[in-house]
C-alpha cells in the first residue's frame, strides 16, 4: 500500500519504518530539512533500539523515502498519517498548529480520495478541525475530492518503540459512519491485517472516542505513578518499605504490577502534556478533573524529591558539595530529555551552589543542548560531563541515580565506595535493596524505603 507519514519524529519515523518493513511503500515527510538530510545520508536523528537497522533495510529496498516535498507527499499515499508534534499551548491545551498545517498541506495538493489518519495525540474534536482545514484548501482551489479523517492514536513507548509498534497490545481506530469512513475502515483494516494474524487487536470505534482513548490511557498510567509516589513519601515517614507494598498490592489481578514503581517523578513528551491537555479539555467544558490536577501536582513535587533528600542530608547551602549523577534521559533506552526529572534535580543542586558530574549512556549531547535552556552560564560551568559511570563518581559527596538504565543495576559497589568521598547513594528509581546497601556499608536513600522512622 502507498502510505505518506507527515512528521518524522519518534512516532512518525518508527511508524514509517515499521510499515515499510511489512512491504508497504512509505513516503516520510518532514519540514526539518536537516533531519531529512541526515536520514537520507543513512543517519538516525533519535536513539531507539533496533530502528537504525529497520530504516537501513527498507531504504535499501526502496520502500522508505524521506523528503521535504509537501506536494509529492500529498500525492504519494492514499493513507496520509499525521504524526507531527502536539506540544502544550500557553494554557496547557494541545497546540494544534502543526497538525493543522499538515492538514492544509494535504488539502493544497490532493486530487483524489485520501484517508487522513491522525496519529498524533490530539484532543476530542480535532478530526473535525482537520476535515475543515482540508475542505477549506479544496474550496480555495475549487477542487472536488472526497476524503475521510480517521483517528489512530499511537501507544508505542520510547525506548521500545519498534518492538511496541510491531507487537502492539491493541490498535485503536476511529472512523466515521459515512461511505468515505467505511472506505477508510477497509483500507486501515488491510493495512493492519498483519498485526491481527494470531488474534484480533483492533478496537474499532467512532473518531471522538478514539481521540479520547489515548488521553484516558496516558492519564491512567500517570495516575498510577503519582499514586505510588504519594504513598512512597508517606512510607518514608512511617517506616514502611514501598517496594514490599508494591508487590503486595500488585499481586491483586484487579490492580496488576505495571506502573506502580515509586520514583523521582515521570517526564517525557507525553504524560505531562497529555494530562494537562485533558484537564484543559475538561475546563473548556466547565468540568474540573480533580484527580488529574492532583496527579500533576504530585508529579511536580516528586521531581524535587531527590533535591529535598539531599538538602535534608547535606543542608540547604550546597556550596563546596559535589554530586555524581547517573542518568539524565527521562527514562532508559532513549536520549529524550523532555520534562526529564534530571533537569529539575540539576536546577535544585546547582542553584544551591553544588557542582555535579553527570553521566548518561546516550543522552549526553541532548542534555547539553537542553540544559543551555534551563540554566545560567555560571550554573552550566559547574557541570562536568563524565566519560563513564565510574569517572562521574570521583570525589563526589554522593551518587544520585535518576534514570534506571540497565547498566546501573548491578554496579561494583566497592568501586563506588572507593571513588566517592563518602559512601552515600540517593536512588531515585529504587534500583538497589536497602539491606544489601547496609551490608555493603553504604548510606542509602531510596524513595519510600526508609524503614527507620
Ligand atoms: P517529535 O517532536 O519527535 O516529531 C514531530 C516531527 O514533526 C518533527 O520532526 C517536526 O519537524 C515534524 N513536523 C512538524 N510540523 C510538520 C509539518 N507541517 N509537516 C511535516 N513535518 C512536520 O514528536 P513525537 O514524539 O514523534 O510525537 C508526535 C505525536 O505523537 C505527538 O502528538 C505525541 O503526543 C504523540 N505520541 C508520541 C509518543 C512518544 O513516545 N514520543 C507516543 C505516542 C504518541
Amino acid at each position: 500500500m502507498k502510505i505518506t507519514i507527515i512528521g518524522t519524529g519518534y512516532v512518525g519515523l518508527v511508524t514509517g519504518a515499521c510499515l515499510a518493513e511489512l512491504g508497504n511503500d512509505v513516503f516520510c515527510l518532514d519540514l526539518d530539512a536537516k533531519k531529512i538530510d541526515l536520514l537520507n545520508s543513512g543517519g538516525i536523528p533519535i536513539h531507539e533500539p533496533g530502528l537504525e537497522e529497520v530504516v537501513a533495510r527498507n531504504r535499501a529496498a526502496g520502500r522508505l523515502t524521506f523528503s521535504t516535498d509537501v506536494e509529492a507527499a500529498a500525492h504519494h499515499g492514499v493513507l496520509q498519517f499525521i504524526a507531527v508534534g502536539t506540544p502544550p499551548d500557553e494554557d496547557g491545551s494541545a497546540d494544534l498548529q502543526y497538525v493543522l498545517a499538515a492538514a492544509r498541506g494535504i488539502g493544497r495538493h490532493m486530487k483524489e480520495y485520501k484517508v487522513i489518519v491522525d496519529k498524533s495525540t490530539v484532543p476530542v474534536g480535532t478530526a473535525e478541525k482537520v476535515r475543515a482545514a482540508i475542505q477549506a484548501e479544496l474550496d480555495l482551489r475549487a477542487t472536488y475530492a472526497t476524503f475521510s479523517v480517521a483517528s489512530n492514536p499511537e501507544f508505542l513507548k520510547e525506548g521500545a518503540a519498534v518492538e511496541d509498534f510491531m507487537r502492539p497490545d491493541r490498535i485503536v481506530i476511529g472512523v466515521d459512519a459515512t461511505p468515505e469512513g467505511e472506505r477508510a475502515r477497509d483500507l486501515l483494516r488491510s493495512l493492519y491485517a498483519p498485526f491481527n494474524r494470531n488474534r484480533e487487536r483492533t478496537y474499532w470505534m467512532d473518531v471522538r472516542s478514539a481521540e479520547f482513548t489515548k488521553y484516558a490511557a496516558n492519564a491512567m498510567l500517570a495516575t498510577r505513578i503519582s499514586f505510588m509516589n504519594e504513598l512512597a513519601n508517606l512510607a518514608d515517614k512511617v517506616g514502611v518499605d514501598i517496594e514490599a507494598v508494591r508487590r503486595g498490592v500488585g499481586s491483586d489481578p484487579r490492580i496488576g504490577y505495571s506502573f506502580l514503581y515509586a520514583g523521582c517523578g515521570y517526564g517525557g513528551s507525553c504524560f505531562p502534556k497529555d494530562v494537562q491537555a485533558l484537564e484543559r479539555t475538561a475546563r473548556h467544558h466547565d468540568q474540573e478533573l480533580l484527580i488529574l490536577r492532583a496527579v500533576e501536582a504530585v508529579n511536580d513535587r516528586q521531581k524535587h524529591i531527590l533535591g529535598n533528600k539531599i538538602v535534608k542530608r547535606f543542608g540547604n547551602d550546597l556550596a563546596g558539595r559535589h554530586f555524581a549523577i547517573w542518568g539524565l534521559a527521562f527514562k532508559p533506552n532513549t536520549d529524550d530529555m523532555r520534562e526529564a526529572s534530571a533537569r529539575v534535580l540539576l536546577a535544585d543542586l546547582l542553584s544551591r551552589g553544588a557542582t555535579v558530574a553527570v553521566y548518561d549512556p546516550v543522552a549526553m549531547a541532548e542534555a547539553q543542548r537542553v540544559l543551555q535552556l534551563d540554566l545560567t552560564s555560571a550554573q552550566l560551568a559547574n557541570i562536568r560531563y563524565a566519560e563513564n559511570p565510574s569517572d562521574a563518581l570521583v570525589d563526589a559527596d554522593a551518587l544520585v541515580i535518576v534514570t534506571e538504565w540497565k547498566a546501573f543495576r548491578s554496579p561494583d559497589f566497592e568501586l563506588i565506595k572507593k571513588r566517592l568521598k563518602q559512601p552515600v547513594i540517593f536512588d531515585g528509581r529504587n534500583l538497589y535493596e536497602p539491606d544489601t546497601m547496609f551490608d555493603a556499608g553504604i548510606e542509602y536513600h531510596g524513595i519510600g524505603r526508609s524503614l527507620q522512622v
